[in-house]
């Protein structure tokens, strides 16, 4: 992840919280995150706002191990040990790249369904930055 400024992180504050999509008018293409211009047919200003439920599967992931962190995570990583990043497909058929969290990442399997949660990113500038993550979904 790259550096963020303060003031720069709360303006796109409201999106990390809400997982919204850009559902294209057009061709009912969804852009995640919302761009200006649709990501299938290239029309601008066609999306409108379309919040995902947040349930999805772990359609592939990759375990980072001690060391190999960007430094904003290093605190995090020296606190909780190796963690995992996936590929979710969400039910709405957008593959988005998150962290997992609340699960041993020796653990995970391809296919596994997990459910979107907000969570404690890392701290830098003294400010704790939240965003978005998986966990695994609760059995029914
Ligand atoms: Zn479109």
């Amino acid at each position: 992840m790259a550096h963020v400024s303060v003031p720069k992180y709360w303006k796109i504050l409201p999106q990390k919280y809400r997982l919204v999509a850009g559902k294209c008018k057009e061709c009912g293409h969804l852009n995640f995150p919302p761009r200006p211009i649709c990501e299938k047919c290239s029309k601008t200003d066609t999306q409108e706002d379309v919040e995902l439920k947040g349930r999805g599967k772990v359609y592939t992931f990759t375990i980072i191990g001690r060391g190999a962190a960007p430094p904003e995570f290093a605190k995090m990583q020296k606190k909780c040990g190796p963690y995992a990043i996936a590929v979710v497909e969400l039910e709405e058929g957008q593959k988005i790249n998150v962290q997992l969290t609340d699960c041993d990442p020796f653990e995970i399997k391809i296919g596994m369904p997990v459910t979107a949660v907000f969570r404690q990113i890392y701290e830098q500038e003294s400010v704790i930055r939240y965003g978005l993550k998986f966990r695994p979904a609760l059995k029914k």
